[in-house]
């Protein structure tokens, strides 16, 4: 397995601005002090309710908004240390799409134009070649070479997507961020699209980045799976492991809040209760503390770290401190305390 993509250490925090001469009073923590690696031809996703940082997270890897600190690594050189010029270099490597691609598409240029856009400005493919490669990245996506001049408009919701990931496509990326992408289709829609970016995952060894509030969708999809909560990682596992598994208290919660057929998984059912907390000042110590039904005194003082603890897998991880007392039944739940 070869290492694609390393982030180590990433925070991003957002100033809030306020009281005489604006100065910073504070920060929104949306991403506070996460790592995790990608491997090449991997699907990863990232789940979490909104406001998680999962987005963040996505935006901060392509440096679409400045990381406040931390190390993100692309095949092994640290984006973040590039100036804006030497960045340009990795920009077609690593492309994102959207959940609404009519969003940032121009509405008045034609899907020829919007496929040649991207090649113009990486100048990746020669000008007399560009015509040929829009039709060809047509076929590639599933619409067809008559649809190279209208506009986007003119498309349904699924047909917009395929129009997103040809552009993605159209510079030979290397990784591709799947933001909330086939999160405003139609559930067989959906499936469509899903299904066409495994097989060009399979066709040109890409690696993808999944950004998800959907874990129907992120079951399908994914290979490892990043559980994140108010802009920490809470569980890193493969995909087998995690719903079938699930160890971290928050975790069982979301997996709780899908139906599952199999009686199984009644035994861990938990429900959630209250908001997510805001990220201006998170709560101490485990930042599930004020939600979690497992939570004791301990947790509210010391931040749990992400590992691996006894009779997990290799690779499956999670940040509890209590996760062997949890997994043997010694701790009930108080579901009455919150
Ligand atoms: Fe719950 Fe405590 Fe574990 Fe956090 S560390 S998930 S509050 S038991
Ligand atoms: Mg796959």
């Amino acid at each position: 397995k070869k290492e694609l993509l390393k982030v180590e250490g990433l925070k991003q925090y957002f100033p809030i601005k306020g009281g005489f001469l604006g100065r910073t009073v504070n920060h929104v923590k949306a991403v506070d002090d996460i790592s995790f690696t990608i491997y090449e031809g991997e699907t990863v996703s990232i789940v979490g309710e909104s406001g998680c940082g999962k987005s963040t997270t996505g935006r901060a890897i392509l440096r679409l908004e400045e990381p406040t600190e931390g190390k993100v690594a692309f095949q092994e050189v640290d984006l973040a240390s590039l100036s804006k010029r030497e960045m340009r270099k990795y920009r077609k490597d690593l492309q994102i799409i959207f959940q609404d691609p009519y969003a940032s598409i121009n509405p008045r240029q034609t899907v020829a134009e919007i496929l040649t856009e991207a090649m113009e400005i990486q100048n990746s493919v020669p000008k007399e070649k560009r015509r040929e490669r829009v039709l060809e990245l047509l076929q590639t996506v599933g619409l067809n070479e008559y649809q190279a001049d209208r506009y986007p408009h003119e498309f349904s919701g699924g047909q917009r997507q395929r129009i997103g990931i040809a552009r993605a496509l159209s510079v030979d990326p290397k990784l591709i961020i799947c933001d909330e992408a086939v999160s405003a289709l139609d559930v067989s829609i959906q499936a469509q699209v899903l299904n066409l970016l495994e097989e060009l995952q399979e066709k040109y060894n890409l690696t993808y980045l999944f950004i998800s509030h959907d874990l129907g969708v992120v079951r399908h999809i994914s290979d490892r799976v990043i559980v994140m909560y108010l802009g920490k990682i809470v569980e890193i596992a493969d995909r087998n492991s995690l719903f079938e598994s699930p160890q971290h208290p928050y975790t069982k919660a979301l997996l709780s809040a899908i139906p599952v057929p199999d009686p199984e998984h009644v035994k861990s059912h938990i429900v959630l209760k209250g908001d997510v907390p805001s990220p201006i000042n998170p709560p101490t110590g485990c930042r599930f503390h004020t939600r979690c039904p497992f939570a004791q005194e301990r947790c509210m003082k010391e931040v749990p770290e992400l590992k691996t603890h006894a009779n997990m897998k290799e690779g499956h991880q999670a940040a509890c401190h209590f996760i062997e007392e949890i997994q043997s039944g010694e701790m009930n739940a108080n579901f009455e305390k919150k």
